[in-house]
């Protein structure tokens, strides 16, 4: 009997660009108003510019610990810098006239520590509503793969969709300037990740790569096991549920917890001006797992910050034009 795609779909719903490259890691940002800077600045100065003209501008490897608020109305804030390097890492603080938060929401609650605001600038609701979001989990399984084997199969599909455990692989070509391609074994989500959590890298990988070698066995258009093309030494796994920097990789809100996650939506504007903290990403959206909330609730922080700071709209913009979130 002639041997049959068993598991192979070779549907395009997410291509290795859209899930690979376009995760945004922004980091938490803080900013100063601080007119007598604004000289320097010169109309088409990229963001980027601005931040490294100056030395709290742009704070990499910087993990934020606390936010107070002073008496002063400012908010100082607490970070551990170079803090993936543990013999380097050094605390330092900065105070700012107001701070955007955009960190995963389940970090807030387990790695910083929020002091001295009180329950009008930060009410209990909206703290509820961070904490009880649920995460997602996911899980990727990347490897270098040598080139000759998209050379030498070329009806590999770039994506399959499987009915395994591995569920999707995506394949991608670097151009002639790297020595290897690339090779996601697996891409799982919720169910299909936790499935995986108990398995070493070199487990995972080993599994992983075996039940490749068998579905691509079976197929008739491929035939030949992908497995002596991949650097098993070089792998990478990816598990956002225990990413430090992460814990989740989509909020959800509950059943029943829809307003209340609205009600993070609406904070810039009801309560931002008098806390100067301000809310932004996909924690403190409603539309998990995709980059346009994020930008819609930056652009959201952004909009109230230049209103708080006076700033002149273009365009005779002004809040009467924008519109309300409704919680009830
Ligand atoms: C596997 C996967 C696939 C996806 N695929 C797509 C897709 O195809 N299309 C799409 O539109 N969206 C996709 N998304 C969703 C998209 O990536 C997210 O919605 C978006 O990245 C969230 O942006 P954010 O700025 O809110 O948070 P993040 O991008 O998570 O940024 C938060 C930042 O905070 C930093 N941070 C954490 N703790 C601290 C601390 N204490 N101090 C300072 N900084 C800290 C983190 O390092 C991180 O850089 C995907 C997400 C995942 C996980």
């Amino acid at each position: 009997m002639e041997k049959r795609d068993e598991s192979i779909c070779d549907s395009v719903w997410r291509s290795v660009h859209q899930a690979d490259l376009v995760r945004i890691r922004a980091c938490l940002t803080a900013g100063r108003y601080r007119p007598a800077h604004k000289k320097s600045d010169s109309p088409g100065n990229s963001l980027y510019e601005h931040c490294i003209a100056r030395e709290d501008g742009l704070l990499t490897d910087s993990s934020v610990c606390a936010l107070h608020k002073l008496a002063d109305g400012s908010i100082q804030v607490d970070y551990r810098w170079q803090h993936s390097i543990a013999q380097r890492e050094q605390l330092r603080s900065e105070v700012f006239d107001s701070v955007i938060l955009t960190t995963p929401s389940w970090l807030i609650e387990t790695n910083m520590r929020l002091e001295g605001f009180s329950k009008e600038m930060l009410p209990q609701p909206i703290v509820d509503a961070w904490k009880h979001a649920h995460w997602e989990t996911s899980c990727k399984v990347y490897a270098p793969l040598q080139k000759r084997f998209l050379d030498s199969t070329p009806k590999f599909p770039q994506i399959l969709v499987t009915d395994s455990f591995v569920h999707d692989v995506y394949a991608y070509r670097y151009n002639d300037r790297y020595a290897y391609d690339c090779i996601l074994l697996s891409y799982t989500w919720e169910d299909d990740a936790t499935k995986l959590a108990a398995f070493s890298g070199s487990e995972l990988v080993d599994k992983c790569v075996t039940e490749l070698d068998r579905i691509l066995m079976r197929c008739s258009n491929i035939g030949v096991p992908i497995s002596p093309y991949i650097d098993k030494r070089n792998i990478r796994i990816q598990r956002w549920m225990t990413d430090r920097n992460s814990l989740g990789c989509a909020k959800l809100y509950r059943a029943g917890t829809y307003y209340q996650a609205i009600s993070l939506m609406k904070y810039n504007r009801d309560l931002a001006s008098t806390s100067g903290l301000y809310l932004a990403g996909e924690s403190f959206s409603v539309d998990a797992g995709w980059t346009e909330p994020c930008l819609r609730t930056a652009i959201d922080a952004v909009i109230n910050l230049c209103a708080v700071t006076g700033a002149q709209f273009n365009g005779d913009f002004s809040l009467e034009h924008y519109p309300h979130y409704q919680v009830v």
